[in-house]
């Protein structure tokens, strides 16, 4: 998946999202990135969050609208990406076998990434330059 989140300088919030799908994927499945609130959701009041990964588990958990919902109620980009997360670990036995990553932005321009597995890097585009993170991991 690549996903896209921005804020531009009149403080309105947009997002996008695209991808090939899972690889070696039943014919006719649809993942979680055309669906919006799964793949990717954006509140122009609250903020924007966009998913990688698995769909299956992101689609279960609405994960995209999740972390907008958590930013809603007062956390913070990095909290909510990290508590959408944190939903899948429970919620899937074997969890370690699939791979989530959330972004997220807030109206404040604060961001956040956060994954299962290292490895998932994103781009930030700030002050006229784009930075390459490591997104922090639940596992190590
Ligand atoms: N989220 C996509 C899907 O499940 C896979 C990807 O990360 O590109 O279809």
């Amino acid at each position: 998946t690549i996903s896209q989140l921005a804020l531009d300088m009149d403080g309105n919030l947009s997002g996008a999202c695209t991808t090939s799908g899972m690889a070696y994927k039943m014919r006719g499945r649809v993942g979680d990135s055309p669906i919006i609130g799964a793949g990717m959701f954006c509140d122009n009041e609250v903020g924007a969050a966009a998913a990688t990964g698995h769909g299956e588990w992101v689609m279960r958990t609405l994960g995209s609208f999740l972390v907008v919902e958590l930013m809603r109620n007062g956390r913070s980009p990095q909290e909510a990406c990290e508590e959408a997360v944190l939903r899948i670990v429970k919620l899937k036995p074997n969890f370690n076998e699939v791979q989530i990553g959330y972004i997220a932005i807030n109206k404040a321009g604060e961001t956040g990434a956060y994954c299962l597995h290292p490895g998932f890097n994103y781009a930030l585009y700030e002050d006229d330059k784009n930075v390459l993170y490591d997104a922090k991991a639940y596992l190590k």
